[in-house]
C-alpha cells in the first residue's frame, strides 16, 4: 500500500510515501514522513495499492496514536485552499500547530525560582530570574522564550539551584457544560429571538441566520441559548470573537453560563493550554471553545454549531499567509459540514445583509431591551463654519457641550480614532517630513511614550531634538492630531476634570481593564480613546460624546470605508446614554451633508444601508461583485515594476473580468519592499479563482519578489 501524506509546507499536493509491512493507515491519520533530509508530521489524505513502478519512494516512519483528523475537516482545508488559491499545505499549517498534542500525553518538567542564588550573573541569567519571580511555573521552553534566552540557560540554572524543578500535573480534562446551569429570565423579544435560534439548531441542517440587534439588547444571552442546546445534541460549539474582545470578563460569562471553563484558543495562550484546547477538539472533550479566528482551523471531532460574534469586525480577515475571512469560512465550515452558523452584531456588515435580503441568511432583530432608540439624538457640528481656534480641534459647540455635561457631573467622551500625539512632524526650517526609513510613510509621534514609531512596520526611534536633515534645533513641529494632542488641548479647557486616555498603546491588558471599570464607575469624567472605546463597553455615566473628525474614515479608496465609518460612528455615538439619563452625540465633520452623515443625523441606520446598496451595486463591488486583489513586491523597486506591468501584458482575454493596474500600492514601499497592486473585477457569478488560476496559475516568482493573492481583500494599502 502506498499513502498519500499532505504537508504543511507550501506545496499543493499530497506526497507519496509507502506504507510499511504491519503499519494500517487510513485517511485523516497523522504521520511522521521523510522530506529531504528532515522529517515532517502529515496528514494521510488517501491510502491505495500501490501500482509498480521504478520510482523508488520512501516509507511512512510512525503513525501518531491521536484521532484522525475527520472527513470534513480535510474536505474544508481542500475547499478553502481552492477558494483561497492557496497551497494546501499552506492550509494544513494551520491545524497543525501544537505538534505536541500529537504525542503520547506526558508530564512535563517546569521550572520556577529556587532557593540559591545563580552562581554566575550574567544579564540573560537576570532575565530569566525576573520571569520566574512571577512564582508560575513554566516549562524550559516558555520560561526560555519568555525571557528571550536559549533553553540551555535555564537548564543550566536548574542545575546552578537557581531555579528549582516541579512537575506539572497531566492536562487537566475538560469537565462536561450544564446547558442550564445559570440562565437569566429572558425577556418576551429575547426569548422569541432565543427559539428562533434553537429552532435552527434542532433542525439539524446549514443554516445561517444573522443576530442583528444594539449592543445591550442581549445578543451574548440569545446565542447562548442556541450554544445550550447544541450541547444538549452532545455537538461541540465554537464562539468566535475578534481577538481583542477574549477578555477574562466575557470568558468568565461563559463559565457562569454554562457552568465549566470553556476552552480557549488566542494568541496569548500559553504552550501547555494550547495543546490542551488542540487536545480537546481532537478528541471531543471540548465541548465550548471560545476562540480568535484561527481556532476553525482546529481538528473538530464533532462541531455542531459556530457563533460568529461582532461579524462584521475587520479583525476577522487575515492579512498575513493565508489570506482567509474567518467569517466567510465558518458559513463554509457550516455549509460543509451541516450545522447552522450565527452571525451577531449591532452593526452588521454590508454582506450579511444583502445575504439577508437575498433570503440567504435568515434574520433575527433584537430591541434594546430598555426601549431607547438605537441611537442617541446625534448632531452635526459643520466644521466648515465652526470656531476653532488655530492649531486647536475642538470647536465652540462641542466644548460648550462637554461643559455642560462636566457641569452636571456626568462624564464625557472624546473620540478620535487616531493614536500617539501627532501623525506627522516636520522640520519648519527645511520642510523635510519625519518618514520611516523602511516604508514610505510618516513616523508618528507617541509623546506618552517618547518615541516616534510607523504604524506600518512598527520601526521606532527616539524622538529626535533637531531635524536628520538641516540638522537645525527646535524646529520640528507636529502636525494634526493623535488622541495625545486632544488630550493636551481637553486638558486646557478643563483643567479639573478626571481624564482618562484609551489608546491601544498606552492602556492594554490589566491596565486597559482597570481603567474600563473605572471609567464605568465614573471615576473619571473626561474620557478621550481611540477605537477602542467604541467595543461595546457599558459606560452609565456617560451622557455626552464628541466624534472630533467624522470624515477621517471616510477619506479612502477602500470600497468598505462608508460602511467601517458608520459602524464605528454608530457605536461610538452609541455608548452615550445607555444609563439613566438619555445621551447625545456631536460629530464634528466638514461634509455635513454626506448621506452618511445625514443618516447619523435621523438616526436612520436603513436609509444610510440602502444608500451604500445603491452605490456598491452601481460600482459592482462586493458584495454584489467579486474582487481579488494582486500584490507584487520586491526589495528592488525596478524589478516590482517589471514583474507587475508583465503580469498586466499576459492577463487571459475575457469580457467578464476586469484587471485594474497595476499600479503603485497607496503605501508604496513597506519593510523596504516596493508594492505594486492589481485589481481584478468581476460579477458575482464569475468564477474568479479559474480566471485566476489560468492567469498566474504557472507564474514562477524569482529571488526576492513576491506575489500574493488577496481573494474578497479587505485591506487595499
Ligand atoms: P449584547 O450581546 O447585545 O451586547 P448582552 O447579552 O451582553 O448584550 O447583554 C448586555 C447586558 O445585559 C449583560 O450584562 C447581560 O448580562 C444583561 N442582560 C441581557 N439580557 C438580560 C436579561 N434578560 N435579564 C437580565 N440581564 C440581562
Ligand atoms: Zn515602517
Amino acid at each position: 500500500m502506498v499513502a498519500e501524506v499532505l504537508l504543511p509546507l507550501a506545496l499543493a499536493q499530497a506526497y507519496t510515501y509507502g506504507v510499511p509491512v504491519g503499519m494500517v493507515l487510513a485517511p485523516g491519520d497523522y504521520v511522521e514522513v521523510p522530506l529531504g533530509p528532515r522529517s515532517h508530521i502529515g496528514v494521510v489524505w488517501e491510502v491505495r495499492p500501490a501500482v509498480a513502478t521504478n520510482l523508488r519512494i520512501r516509507d511512512v516512519v510512525q503513525r501518531f496514536d491521536a484521532p484522525p483528523m475527520p472527513e470534513t475537516h480535510r474536505k474544508f482545508i481542500g475547499w478553502l485552499s481552492a477558494y483561497y488559491l492557496e497551497p494546501m499545505g499552506n492550509v494544513l499549517r494551520m491545524v497543525l500547530r501544537v505538534p505536541a498534542a500529537l504525542e503520547p500525553p506526558r508530564e512535563q518538567l517546569a521550572y520556577r525560582l529556587g532557593s540559591a542564588p545563580p552562581k554566575r550573573m550574567t544579564p540573560q541569567r537576570a532575565r530569566v530570574l525576573d520571569i520566574a519571580r512571577d512564582g508560575f511555573p513554566l516549562s524550559a521552553s516558555e520560561l526560555a522564550q519568555a525571557a528571550g534566552v536559549g533553553s540551555s540557560v535555564v537548564k543550566a540554572m536548574a542545575k546552578d539551584g537557581a531555579l528549582e524543578t516541579v512537575q506539572l500535573p497531566a492536562l487537566r480534562p475538560f469537565a462536561r457544560p450544564d446547558p442550564d446551569a445559570e440562565a437569566f429570565a429572558l425577556s418576551p423579544d429575547q426569548t422569541a429571538a432565543a427559539e428562533e435560534l434553537r429552532a435552527a439548531v434542532l433542525e439539524g441542517k446549514h443554516s445561517v441566520t444573522l443576530l442583528d440587534g444594539v449592543t445591550g439588547s442581549g445578543k451574548t444571552e440569545v446565542y447562548f441559548e442556541a450554544m445550550a442546546e447544541a450541547l444538549r445534541q452532545g455537538k461541540q460549539v465554537l464562539l468566535l470573537l475578534p481577538e481583542i474582545a477574549l477578555t477574562a470578563p466575557f470568558l468568565a460569562r461563559v463559565e457562569r453560563r454554562f457552568g465549566v471553563e470553556p476552552a480557549g484558543w488566542h494568541s496569548d495562550l500559553r504552550p501547555r493550554e494550547r495543546e490542551r484546547s488542540w487536545r480537546g477538539v481532537a478528541d471531543g472533550s471540548a465541548k465550548i471553545i471560545v476562540g480568535a479566528r484561527s481556532a476553525l482551523f482546529l481538528p473538530w471531532a464533532n462541531l455542531g454549531l459556530i457563533v460568529v460574534d461582532e461579524e462584521h469586525e475587520g479583525a476577522y480577515k487575515q492579512d498575513e499567509g493565508v489570506a482567509y475571512h474567518a467569517r466567510d469560512m465558518a458559513v463554509l465550515y457550516g455549509a460543509l459540514a451541516h450545522f447552522p452558523v450565527i452571525l451577531s452584531s449591532a452593526t452588521p456588515s454590508l454582506e450579511s445583509l444583502v445575504n439577508v435580503d437575498r433570503g440567504r441568511y435568515a434574520s433575527v432583530k433584537l430591541r434594546d431591551r430598555h426601549g431607547r432608540p438605537e441611537l442617541p439624538e446625534i448632531s452635526l457640528i459643520d466644521m466648515r463654519t465652526a470656531q476653532v481656534p488655530a492649531g486647536s480641534w475642538l470647536s465652540e459647540p462641542l466644548l460648550a457641550e462637554v461643559k455642560a455635561a462636566l457641569d452636571a457631573g456626568d462624564q464625557a467622551l472624546l473620540f478620535l480614532n487616531r493614536r500617539g500625539y501627532a501623525p506627522l512632524t516636520l522640520c519648519r526650517a527645511c520642510g523635510h517630513h519625519l518618514d520611516c526609513p523602511q516604508c514610505a510613510a510618516s513616523m508618528v509621534e507617541h509623546r506618552f511614550r517618547r518615541v516616534m514609531q510607523c504604524h506600518h512596520c512598527g520601526h521606532q526611534e527616539p524622538v529626535p531634538l533637531a531635524c536628520p536633515k538641516c540638522g537645525t534645533e527646535g524646529k520640528l513641529v507636529p502636525v494634526g492630531p493623535g488622541v495625545e494632542r486632544l488630550a493636551e488641548e481637553a486638558a486646557r479647557h478643563f483643567p479639573e476634570a478626571r481624564m482618562a486616555i484609551l489608546s491601544s498603546d498606552i492602556t492594554r491588558g490589566v491596565l486597559l481593564r482597570d481603567v474600563l471599570r473605572e471609567v464605568a464607575d465614573g471615576v473619571h469624567n473626561l474620557v478621550i480613546g481611540t477605537q477602542l472605546v467604541a467595543k461595546g463597553h457599558h459606560f452609565p455615566h456617560l451622557t455626552c460624546v464628541g466624534v472630533v473628525d467624522a470624515d477621517l474614515a471616510l477619506e479612502s479608496s477602500d470600497p468598505r470605508a462608508g460602511e467601517r465609518t458608520w459602524a464605528l460612528l454608530a457605536q461610538v455615538a452609541g455608548r452615550a446614554g445607555r444609563g439613566e439619563k438619555p445621551g447625545r452625540a456631536f460629530v464634528q465633520t466638514y461634509s455635513p451633508d454626506h448621506a452618511l452623515m445625514r443618516a447619523l443625523k435621523s438616526g436612520d441606520r436603513d436609509a444610510y444601508y440602502t444608500q451604500e446598496k445603491i452605490i456598491r451595486q452601481g460600482a459592482g463591488l462586493p458584495p454584489y461583485g467579486r474582487l481579488a486583489a494582486l500584490i507584487v513586491s520586491d526589495t528592488d523597486a525596478a524589478a516590482a515594476e517589471r514583474f507587475a506591468k508583465g503580469l498586466a501584458r499576459s492577463v487571459p482575454s475575457t469580457d467578464d473580468v476586469q484587471v485594474l493596474g497595476p499600479a503603485v500600492a497607496p503605501i508604496a514601499v513597506i519593510r523596504g519592499r516596493h508594492r505594486w497592486r492589481l485589481l481584478v473585477k468581476a460579477g458575482r457569478e464569475v468564477d474568479i479563482q479559474a480566471f485566476l488560476k489560468q492567469w498566474i496559475g504557472e507564474v514562477k516568482t524569482k529571488g526576492s519578489l513576491k506575489l500574493q493573492v488577496d481573494v474578497d481583500p479587505y485591506d487595499f494599502l
